[in-house]
This record gives structure tokens, C-alpha cells and sequence, in this order.
């Protein structure tokens, strides 16, 4: 019989990493009740379309109501006006965690405007595509790969363990980091990479007509293997810069 974790799972933001936790979810029956939020009229016709959750909302703070888990999942450069917003509306107890791809940044965004009985709960999960939207998700989008949390000394244990359980139910393995090591390894294994590519795919495009068919005309594994990363979301990836851009330096 499936275990439930949750009764009601809050998403704020519902594209790649938000739709695949939440089908996990669905799928696995590990929540009882999954509503969204999402910014635009569109996103929210296609996640009701697409038969994601049982409810989506324009404003956070509706999301977040009455919820047990919220998980935002934005780009990284809203996740601070956010917190803000679902701070007066979010329950005693309630567990609060995100998906960014930077830690510190978003540690220092989000926890200030929480109050002190709800439990913030930093991760991120090292899975993804170049693709995003909620159409862009997969239930299996996790399985196999890794997914750190970043707590500090005075975060829940019990809120720890409840989301380590939840990322093992979604297939993932788990590790707990320092928040400044995290971003230290992800400027290397993902942040620069990503950066390297929008930086030889944009000197590409710049060039003049005739040398730019050329390139594109003999552009080996190497060229295609950058186009592919750097088709990823530009805002996403501004934000990922921004935000770790010590690290990344
Ligand atoms: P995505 O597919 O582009 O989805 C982003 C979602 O956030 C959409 O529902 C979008 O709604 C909403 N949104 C965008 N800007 C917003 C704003 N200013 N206020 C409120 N909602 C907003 O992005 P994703 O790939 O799932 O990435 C989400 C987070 O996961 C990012 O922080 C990223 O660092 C992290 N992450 C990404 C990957 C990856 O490979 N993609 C991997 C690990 C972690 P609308 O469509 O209505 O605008």
C-alpha cells in the first residue's frame, strides 16, 4: 500500500522540476491533495490540461494555505518575494523547501521572511534537461541521481528526515552539504559548463553571415554537444549566475 508523507504538497512554480516531483508524487501515491501555483494564465490552463494537481492558483499565498509542504520552484531571482508572500498564510509546522540550483543566495532570500514555526528545508536536485514548462517533466526525472539538502545547526531534524524520506521515495540518493560547499562543487560540475556553452553559442550567433553558415556547416560533436546546453531557460541560468557568482569567478 503507498505510504502518504503529505497530506497537501504546494508547488510554487510547476515547470520541469516542480511537474516531475509532483507526477512522482501522483504517481506514487505519496501526498493525498497536490495544488500549484503559476505566474502565468497560461502555465495554469496547461497544468490543469495536463491533469497535474488538483488546483492552481494565481497568488502563492492561496497555494500555500493550509499546505504541509511547500516547495518553490522558480527561477532563483523570485524565490525571496515569494517567501514573503506566503509568509502570514503558511500553518504552524509547515515545511518550507525549494529547489534552486544555487543555496546560500536563496537561504539568505527565503529564511529571513519565515516565521519561526514553519521549517525551511533547502535542497536541490542534481536532475534535469534543457527543456522546461510543465509539459517538459517526467516522473523518473530523479531516479538514480543525487539530491542535496543544505539544513544549518538550527533547522527541524525531524523536518530534515521528512524530506530526505520524501527524495528517496521520489528515487533519488540523498547527502546533506554545507550550503558554501554546495555551490563551490555546482559552479564547477554544472554552473561554469553552462556558462562556457552561452558564451561560445553567443559568439557563434554574433558572427557575420558567411562565417556563421561555416560554423554551422562543420560544427562537429563538440558545437552540437554547447548548442544543446545552452538551450536550457536564459532566465533560469542569469539567475544561477547572479546568485553564485563568487563561486563561479
Ligand atoms: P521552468 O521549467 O522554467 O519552470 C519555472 C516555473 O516557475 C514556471 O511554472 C513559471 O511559471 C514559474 N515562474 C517563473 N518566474 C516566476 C516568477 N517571477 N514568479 C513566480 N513564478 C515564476 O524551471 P525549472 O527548470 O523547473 O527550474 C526551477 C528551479 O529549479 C530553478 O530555481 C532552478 O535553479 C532549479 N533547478 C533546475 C534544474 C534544471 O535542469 N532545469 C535542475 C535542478 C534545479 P510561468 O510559466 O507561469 O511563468
Amino acid at each position: 500500500m503507498a505510504e502518504t508523507l503529505f497530506k497537501r504538497v504546494a508547488f510554487i512554480g510547476i515547470g520541469l522540476i516542480g511537474s516531475s516531483m509532483c507526477r512522482r508524487m501522483a504517481r506514487d501515491g505519496l501526498v493525498d491533495e497536490i495544488v500549484a501555483c503559476a505566474r502565468s494564465a497560461e502555465t495554469r490552463a496547461k497544468v490543469l490540461e495536463l491533469g497535474l494537481v488538483n488546483e492552481v492558483y494565481a497568488d502563492p499565498s492561496d497555494a500555500a494555505a493550509h499546505a504541509d509542504l511547500v516547495v518553490i520552484a522558480t527561477p532563483l531571482g523570485s524565490c525571496g518575494s515569494i517567501a514573503k508572500s506566503i509568509a502570514n498564510t503558511l500553518k504552524a509546522g509547515a515545511i518550507v523547501t525549494d529547489v534552486g540550483s544555487v543555496k546560500q543566495a536563496v537561504m539568505q532570500m527565503v529564511q529571513s521572511h519565515l516565521p519561526e514555526e514553519v521549517h525551511f528545508v533547502p535542497g536541490h536536485p542534481i536532475a534535469g534537461t534543457e527543456h522546461s514548462g510543465p509539459e517538459a517533466g517526467f516522473a523518473d526525472l530523479f531516479e538514480g541521481r543525487w539530491t542535496i539538502l543544505t539544513p544549518t545547526a538550527d533547522t527541524n531534524e525531524m523536518a530534515v528526515e521528512q524530506m530526505m524520506h520524501l527524495w528517496k521515495k521520489m528515487g533519488a540518493m540523498v547527502e546533506l552539504m554545507d550550503p558554501d560547499h554546495h555551490d563551490k562543487v555546482l559552479a564547477i560540475t554544472s554552473h561554469l559548463p553552462h556558462l562556457i556553452a552561452y558564451t561560445i553559442v553567443g559568439t557563434a550567433t554574433d558572427l557575420e553571415d558567411d562565417l556563421r553558415q561555416e560554423v554551422i556547416k562543420y560544427s562537429a560533436s563538440g558545437f552540437r554537444d554547447f548548442t544543446r546546453i545552452a538551450a536550457s531557460d536564459p532566465v533560469m541560468w542569469r539567475d544561477i549566475f547572479l546568485n553564485n557568482k563568487e563561486a563561479n569567478l
